[in-house]
């Protein structure tokens, strides 16, 4: 059974829409994901691109610093990488089932009447499949990811032709916030990463910072975990109706959280 409140859309709250990143920031990717990807990515740059094994770990860590991710950083440097084919392999064989549904998260997915969408640099298919083992893909309306910043990569064999854009380019957040359609002023974007959080309080977006429990200088909140967001951003679940509405949504709030967890 849901254990929905539906609090009516008021106009107190600050929010119209959530926007959140996927990675580490739903789910933590220390489960055995995180180590998984880094060394598919490291055999990738071992079998795909002919770097020795001994420097393929080097080599990652200063792709992911200067580019943003491997991918970004070997078509920037000329390699002619299909992008499909990157993503089927180092996101492909991931296992998935180190990430187990959260009913906890779920409950609080359903509680947040406004709009929320998944913004992540990671390809649609890993972002259907992680949001499938968390038992929360029904939840968000949309999902902004790799694809969507990158329409003309296929198209194009020149690698110069078309840079690969991921957060936290600017141009990656204006796509976001044409595609969701949102005013970012109104919108709440929530991610893991730093430099993400600096992009996001560029365009507008009020920040939360996820899996810090202090803030960096961009953003708005911190949050340890995402489902914190019950006690340090009551005002999500804001109606308007009466100035008390916010207490109950927190206490309410926290018997759903306390509940849901018994059953996961
Ligand atoms: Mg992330």
């Amino acid at each position: 059974m849901d254990s929905c409140m539906n609090p009516s859309r008021g106009s107190a709250s600050p929010f119209d829409s959530l926007i959140f990143d996927l990675d580490d920031t739903l789910y933590s990717s220390k489960s055995g994901i995180g180590q998984a990807l880094k060394r598919n990515v490291e055999d990738f740059l071992v079998e795909k691109c002919g770097f020795p094994e001994s420097e393929a770990s080097n080599v990652n860590r200063e792709l992911f610093k200067n580019y943003g991710s491997s991918l970004a950083g070997l078509r920037a440097l000329g390699y002619d990488i299909n992008p499909d084919e990157y993503h089927s392999f180092v996101h492909g064989r991931l296992p998935y089932d180190l990430i187990k549904p959260d009913s906890r998260l779920r409950n609080l997915l359903q509680s947040i009447s406004q709009r929320k969408i998944i913004f992540t640099n990671s390809d649609r298919i890993h972002a259907m499949k992680a949001l499938d083992r968390l038992e929360i893909r029904d939840c968000f309306e949309k999902i902004i990811c790799f694809e969507t910043m990158n329409p003309n990569l296929l198209k194009s064999k020149r690698t110069d032709e078309f840079p690969v854009l991921l957060k936290p380019s600017l141009k990656a957040f204006r796509i976001a916030v044409e595609d969701a359609e949102v005013d970012p002023r109104r919108t709440l974007f929530l991610d893991d990463n730093v430099k993400n959080v600096a992009a996001g309080k560029v365009v507008g977006f009020r920040t939360a910072l996820v899996g810090k429990a202090i803030k960096s200088k961009e953003a708005d909140y911190a949050l340890e975990v995402v489902t914190n967001m019950v006690q340090v951003i009551p005002e999500i679940w804001l109606s308007g109706e009466n100035d008390e509405r916010i207490n109950r949504t927190r206490s309410e709030m926290d018997s759903i959280l306390a509940t849901t967890s018994v059953g996961a």
